[in-house]
């Protein structure tokens, strides 16, 4: 793999301590400005949309920050799901109840739990309307709803399959994710064929349809049954991931080593479940593929509350996303929105170690709009995700807007295999989200 590590990286020093791929956060470490003391408020109306990874987090670390503000989350989501898991159960066995808890256990107590949801956003008279009718009216307005998963997109296809007909998806709900486990269970025993999918556009962890991939690849090569098998990644385009080193990494190791078919620039538009056949798209006209297993993944996009409001890019590479400043995370055109998570329109970051750190720099960033301040924190892009390759061996793949990788650890390479990203990934990784959660990190 070619290098792209920067030597004089001022940025890399802060990334350093501050967020060592979650796991310094573990321990409790963090290095931001805002939960040292409390800001005066000043009575400010806030509303948090969506308390998943980073409405949760703003929540707790505003109300521990904001002495007198009354905030507002509105979620209808009681069960919180913690997503980077959902490989783990897919793929390595855990229980789906290990990734799920009540979301009141990461709720602050003196915010107002709102449990509806947003269907219109009015910027201009600052207010948000939910199913219930509930009108809610804010000075300052956080946006954290995270991404929707469209497998609408897909003809014949339909979440409720998920477990059936050789059908896994990793991204739907934790159930899901374990009849997943199931069907490649079934698939590592007999072999056949595979088909593994990267659908178009911008994904949560891009780099979860790869890990699938590599770890079925592997347990097949372990049950004996790999000879027995062919396995296909259909991408929708030649670029596999966005950081550069990565993408050539995955580009010799799939057809290489490891050997998948590479079906480029193809895509998934139809499936019919009881004939198990999948209908790609290419640029010829459409093709049908037979399969024993496929790992469906859907295209995503923003929710429609978002993607119909005024808040969004209008065009553009993030058109549909949210309109933030890619560095201050305020809105662009309404000075008292913020956007985290997922739902942002920027180049990289839909992961959960993004969240981590976009978290602080949105909140510091309010505390100075309150203050009539300008907002001074800026988010560099830092993105993280441990690439599992085989069972117990993984890289540890951290970069930020720049591409360049920024790791964390000086004793691992993120260029080599290695047991450590599956430790982080199987151990460390959800007491450090957890502590993220409650805005400790
Ligand atoms: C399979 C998989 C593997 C992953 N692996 C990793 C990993 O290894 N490392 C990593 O860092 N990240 C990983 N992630 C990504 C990570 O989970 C997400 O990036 C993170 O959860 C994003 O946080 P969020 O708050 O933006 O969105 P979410 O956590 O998805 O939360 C969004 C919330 O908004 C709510 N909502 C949506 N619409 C509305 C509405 N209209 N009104 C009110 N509320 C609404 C939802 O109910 C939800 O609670 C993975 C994700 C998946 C699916």
């Amino acid at each position: 793999m070619s290098k792209h590590v920067p030597t004089h990286d001022p940025q890399r020093r802060r990334f350093l301590t501050s967020s060592g791929a979650l796991v310094l956060a573990a321990a409790g470490a963090s290095a931001t400005r805002t939960v040292m003391g409390q800001t005066r408020g000043n009575g400010a109306e806030i509303a948090i949309v969506g308390a998943g990874a980073a409405g949760t987090s703003l929540a707790n670390r505003l109300a521990n920050a904001l002495d007198d503000a009354n905030i507002t989350v509105i979620d209808p989501r009681v069960t919180h799901i913690y997503q980077p898991g959902l490989t783990m159960v897919a793929a390595t066995g855990w229980r789906a109840d290990k990734v799920q808890e009540p979301a009141s256990r990461y709720m602050p107590g003196d915010v107002r739990w709102l449990q509806e949801s947003v269907v219109e956003y009015e910027p201009e008279n600052n207010r948000v309307r939910t199913d219930a009718g509930t009108v809610v009216e804010y000075d300052y307005l956080l946006v954290a709803t995270g991404v929707t998963l469209d497998f609408d997109r897909i003809e014949g296809m339909d979440p409720g399959l998920i477990g059936a007909h050789g059908i896994g998806c990793v991204y739907d709900h934790p159930d899901h994710a374990a009849a997943t486990s199931r069907v490649i269970d079934r698939f590592v025993e007999e072999g056949g064929e595979g088909l593994f999918i990267q659908p178009p556009g911008a994904i949560k962890c891009a780099g979860a349809p790869f890990k699938i991939s590599l770890l079925t690849e592997d347990r097949l090569r372990r049950a004996g049954t790999r000879d027995d098998s062919d396995l296909t990644f259909v991408a929708p385009t030649r670029g596999l991931f966005s950081q550069p080193d990565i993408d050539d990494f995955l580009k010799e190791q799939m057809p290489g080593p490891r050997g998948f078919s590479m079906a480029w620039e193809q895509e998934l538009i139809g499936i019919e479940p009881e004939a198990r056949r999948a209908t790609l798209a290419t640029h010829n006209g459409e093709r049908t593929v037979d399969y024993d297993f496929i790992h469906v993944v859907p295209p995503m996009s923003p929710p429609d509350a978002v993607l119909e409001s005024d808040l969004v890019w209008a065009d553009g590479d993030f058109a549909g996303w949210l309109e933030v400043d890619r560095h201050t995370l305020q809105h662009r055109r309404y000075p008292n929105i913020f956007g985290v998570g997922d739902v942002i329109g920027t180049p990289i970051g839909k992961t959960a170690a993004s969240v981590k750190d976009q978290v602080p720099i949105a909140v510091d960033n309010l505390l100075d709009v309150i203050a009539d301040r300008e907002p001074q924190s800026r988010y560099n892009g830092y993105t993280s995700c441990p690439l599992l390759t085989e069972m117990g061996r993984g890289i540890l793949v951290e970069f930020d807007y720049s591409l360049d990788m920024v790791p964390s650890f000086n004793f691992i390479s993120p260029y080599r295999e290695h047991w450590v990203p599956w430790l982080l990934k199987d151990r460390m990784l959800q007491p450090a989200y957890q502590a993220m959660l409650r805005g400790r990190v």
